[in-house]
């Protein structure tokens, strides 16, 4: 049944289909608009006779047509030929020709080829939906057709097939986007990740790591360093390389990397497909030549960026002779997460500045600023802090209070610059008597305080002994004036003991202690 029978001789097919002259050939077939061809129709029909003349009708139509006439060769030619449209033709479906066409519209691949019966009336009154259910056919003609209404039938189901198959189209490309907006979510979220990171403590250095880190794993390159340099610079700084985390700072010659050159020179990205060829590269190669190395780079890119004046450079991007070809996109993503490092390294100065700010306002709050100890609100506060911790650990916490013996008269007698002066040696020396863990203070005029954790009375009376001395042997200087002798009177006050509960009783003993080495002569440490 390779091609139809001849004009007259269709007539001598059974009844299946009626006289032609009632089938001008006015409409051509719906050329299908999803693959732009003339539209495929495979007939399958089990008289080979009826199928070459249901064949050479269509064909005359304008189809293109394939037939089948045995049932167990269907879905072999289906796998073949993919048909747009599958036209049954047959005296009675039957369970088996039923099961058949099941299994068509059950498939993946040819459940939106529209199935169009054509069979005979039933004869046992059963409804024609009945004998052809939707879910094995879409359309059934009844036998003898007439052509019009066949052809009609069929350009219909085409019709829709091929809008079916655009809206298949049009849904996998709305995929396709979904996924491409997905991944440049997914892109930009990392590009994000590097500025939440960045809300921690972390240094330019550390942020220049994460940015090979970074670049190297989404462009899955397996060589990213950033360079520190600036246009002009016969040298550069690598401060992070993803193929060597470990690189401290190595200073490279960049009369080697052309590419480097050439970026911070435009400060535009530079990319080269192949540095085996490519003409910026020419000197580098005889390099190379020269000093006999095989250098397995092939695609380099360089990014220049800026932080501020002091620092610029570059990211570069190398894939080696076996990697693939770096391309634009490459270079458009790695410059986005530059843009963002950049940003996030300026956040940080500026977080640490304003950090520096904070600390430099809350020294200023809380230091004495003629001796730099810290200042009485200072040392109250650390005070209620050290007994409520003494509290807690069971531990002893030992205050001084230290007063000079007659200030008033170096004051008198020096003036009160010298004083002052005095005043900034006696810190000086309090501050050098202390461990890391005392707390010293001036707590007014020439009143210093040492508050010493986990000290007993008898550690206090030591320590207190100990400056005392140190004042007593020390020669102040007085501006060029004879050095000046002076001694100092403290009093120590331990907490946990008798009547000593809180910060006012630590201080109070302290006080009265202080009165009576005041009373006893002066220059001596009392309890
Ligand atoms: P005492 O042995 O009893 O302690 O005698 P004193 O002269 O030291 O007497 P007192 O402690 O009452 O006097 C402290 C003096 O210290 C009063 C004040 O003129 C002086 N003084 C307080 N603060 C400063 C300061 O910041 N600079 C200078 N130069 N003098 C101060
Ligand atoms: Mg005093
Ligand atoms: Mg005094």
């Amino acid at each position: 049944m390779s091609s139809g029978p001849d004009c007259g001789s269709y007539s001598r097919v059974r009844d299946s289909v009626v006289p032609l002259q009632s089938t001008p050939r006015t409409d051509a077939p719906t050329v299908s608009r999803a693959t732009g061809t003339t539209p495929h129709v495979l007939v399958a029909d089990e008289d080979p006779v009826a199928s070459g003349a249901l064949a050479w009708l269509l064909r005359e139509q304008g189809y293109q047509v394939t037939s089948v006439s045995e049932r167990q060769r269907l879905i072999d030619v289906l796998e073949r030929t993919r048909p747009d449209l599958l036209l049954v033709d047959v005296e009675d479906l039957g369970a088996a020709g039923e099961q058949l066409l099941e299994r068509v519209k059950g498939d993946e691949r040819w459940r939106d080829v529209p199935i169009v019966v054509a069979t005979h009336l039933p004869t046992n009154g059963k409804a024609m939906s009945v004998l052809v259910p939707p879910r094995i056919a879409d359309d059934y003609v009844t036998k003898p057709f007439r052509v019009p209404e066949l052809l009609a039938r069929i350009n219909t189901q085409l019709r829709a097939h091929s809008e079916l198959r655009l809206a298949r189209a049009a849904l996998a490309a709305a995929r396709a986007e979904l996924e491409r907006a997905r991944e440049d979510v997914a892109s930009n979220r990392q590009i994000v990740d590097i500025l939440h990171e960045v809300t921690g403590e972390l240094s330019a250095t550390e942020i220049y790591r994460i940015l090979v880190r970074r670049v190297s794993r989404a462009l899955s390159l397996s060589r990213c360093s950033v360079v520190l340099a600036s246009a002009g610079d016969e040298t550069g700084a690598v401060v992070a390389s993803f193929e060597d985390p470990a690189t401290p700072n190595l200073e490279i010659r960049l009369e080697r990397y052309p590419e480097i050159i050439a970026a911070l020179e435009s400060q535009r990205p530079v990319l080269i497909r192949d540095a085996h060829s490519d003409a910026m590269f020419e000197q580098v190669r005889k390099l190379w030549l020269e000093e006999g190395r095989d250098v397995a780079v092939r695609s380099v890119a360089a990014l220049p960026f800026n932080v501020d004046r002091w620092r610029s450079g570059v990211l570069v991007l190398r894939t080696e002779r076996h990697e693939r070809d770096l391309a634009h996109d490459d270079v458009e993503f790695a410059e986005a997460v530059v843009t963002a490092a950049v940003a996030a390294i300026k956040r940080a100065q500026a977080l640490e500045s304003t950090r520096a700010d904070n600390r430099r306002l809350e020294a200023l709050a809380t230091t004495d600023p003629l001796t730099r100890l810290l200042n009485r609100r200072a040392l109250l506060e650390r005070l209620s802090r050290e007994v409520d911790r003494a509290k807690r650990y069971e531990s002893m916490l030992t205050l001084l209070l230290l007063d000079i013996d007659h200030f008033k008269r170096i004051n008198d007698e020096r003036g009160h610059l010298v004083g002052d002066a005095v005043l900034r040696q006696i810190g000086a020396l309090v501050e050098a008597s202390v461990r890391t863990v005392d707390i010293a203070a001036r707590y007014g005029g020439e009143e210093f305080v040492l508050l010493l954790p986990e000290t007993s009375q008898d550690g206090g009376i030591i320590f207190a002994e100990r400056l005392r001395e140190s004042i007593e042997r020390y020669p102040f200087d007085a501006s060029g004036e004879e050095p000046l002798h002076l001694t100092a009177s403290i009093g120590v006050a331990t907490f946990p003991s008798p009547r000593v509960d809180s910060t006012e009783d630590l201080f109070g003993r302290a006080d009265e202690a202080l009165y009576r080495a005041k009373s006893s002569g002066r220059n001596q440490v009392r309890t």
